[in-house]
């Protein structure tokens, strides 16, 4: 999953891509392109394999490329090689459709062969060109239900922006189990996969839900829920993250940065949670006679924070007196968990968009579980879907390797075991 963002106004919006685009290098990525629509130019698409200075140097910093709409994506691949061909955006046969794409369209074989037993010729290896062919594929003069008619066939996790040259005065944003947010702006709109990419522009911001269909044009949005495409009032946020908060604030690396930061992330996430000297969690509603009927606490996460599901396990079982399973998110679907309505499920995410974590909340909530989630982005899927979040308030942590989100992640967990130890009478007040 990498990067898009989206812009529609009365500037130039390559330049304005370009720029969201670098906001959003820190991801990783194999490939960086764009899609922007002119009037006398039509839609111009300029894309290349390797780091986004490659299309800097093609376009002149977005500079050569007129226009005041259009899309930009990184790819990371997902299917097919990264190269120029395979980059984003991926465009339909005519050239008239172009979409980027963030996920997988898992159904995508089944529907390159129908499509191309139409005739349709095929560029890429891609999964997301079957988007963009199967859009050209139902348009028939209204963009809006061509890509109502297209989410009826793609299955599997996508974010995705659109534009069509037959009408130039919209972008089109979907998602489906992979983020996408709307940046609200005066004469001009946008969209991208994270507000990194949009807060140089807005911090006027709404997180789209899954199936739900963005139009923005230059002086608004309108959000149609799927499938009955009614109009969806959305609330809006104002993002107060500062720009240099997702920067390196001069240090050499974000690594360095983010160590550094602990002390203050720790602050954030625990003093207000410690009041008169006891763990106050407002936040959540589980109470004495819930956990006393409660026969097993289940912790579901990935990578470093699986490990602090692992430290949780002994934390949690010493002062709680009950059992702890800790279990990798990939496996969790596929080992036919012992998880009940009696069952307590603590998810541990940072990114709260996990695909895999994200997968198992949803099977354990399936099962009958209860799901209390620790999570550092606010609004995220696993948040959004859980019983209870306990939110980590550790900023945005960009490197990869992670510190600070870990140690308020394992202050959390001390946290909960503290107040549930108390609810349950297994420690004293002392
Ligand atoms: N599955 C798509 C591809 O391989 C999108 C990958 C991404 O999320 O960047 O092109």
């Amino acid at each position: 999953m990498c990067g898009i963002v989206g812009f529609i106004g009365r500037e130039q919006a390559a330049p304005i891509l370009m720029e969201g685009l670098s906001r959003l290098e820190y991801r990783g990525y194999d490939s960086a392109g764009l899609a922007v629509y002119d009037r006398e130019k039509g839609l111009q698409v300029v894309k290349a394999k390797g780091r986004l200075q490659v299309l800097r140097d093609l376009t002149d910093g977005g500079a050569k490329v007129p226009g005041t709409m259009g899309l930009g994506h990184t790819r990371w691949a997902t299917h097919g090689a990264p190269n120029d061909e395979n980059a984003h955006p991926q465009v339909s046969q005519s050239g008239r459709i172009a979409v980027v794409h963030n996920g997988i369209i898992e159904n995508y074989g089944e529907l390159k062969s129908f499509l191309e037993a139409k005739g349709v010729v095929f560029t890429s290896e891609t999964d997301t060109e079957v988007v963009a062919q199967l859009l050209e594929f139902y348009y028939a003069g209204d963009l809006l239900d061509a890509v109502f008619k297209v989410l009826h066939r793609i299955e599997g996790a996508y974010a995705l922006g659109i534009v069509c040259a037959d009408e130039p005065d919209k972008l089109i944003a979907v998602r489906k189990d992979s983020p996408l947010i709307l940046g609200y702006g005066e004469g001009f709109q946008m969209l991208a996969s994270d507000v990194t990419a949009v807060i140089q522009y807005t911090r006027e911001v709404c997180y789209l839900e899954d199936g739900e269909i963005a139009v923005l044009t230059r002086d608004g949005i309108r959000v149609f829920n799927h499938p009955y495409l009614q109009p969806v009032e959305k609330e809006k946020h104002h993002v107060d993250w500062e720009v240099s908060a997702a920067e390196k604030g001069g240090y050499e690396h974000f690594m360095a940065k983010e160590i550094m930061e602990q002390p203050k992330a720790f602050r954030d996430t625990v003093f207000p949670r410690i009041q008169d000297g006891r763990v106050v969690l407002d936040d959540l509603n589980l109470d004495g006679d819930y956990l006393r009927e409660t026969d097993k606490i289940y912790i579901i996460a990935c990578g470093s924070s699986y490990h602090v599901g692992m430290v949780a396990k002994y934390i949690l079982e010493k002062l709680l007196r009950k059992p702890v399973e800790v279990s990798l998110a990939s496996e969790f679907r596929y080992c036919d968990p012992l998880v009940t309505e009696k069952t307590l499920c603590i998810v541990i995410s940072q990114s709260g968009e996990t695909i895999d974590t994200l997968a198992a909340l949803r099977e354990a909530k399936r099962l009958g579980a209860r799901i209390l989630s620790i999570v550092n982005v606010v609004g995220s899927s696993i948040a959004r879907e859980s019983d209870d979040v306990l939110y980590t308030w550790a900023g945005p942590e960009i490197a990869v390797a992670t510190t600070k989100a870990y140690s308020t992640q394992l202050a959390v967990i001390y946290l909960i075991a503290l107040r549930f130890a108390e609810l349950l009478g297994t420690i004293s007040g002392e």
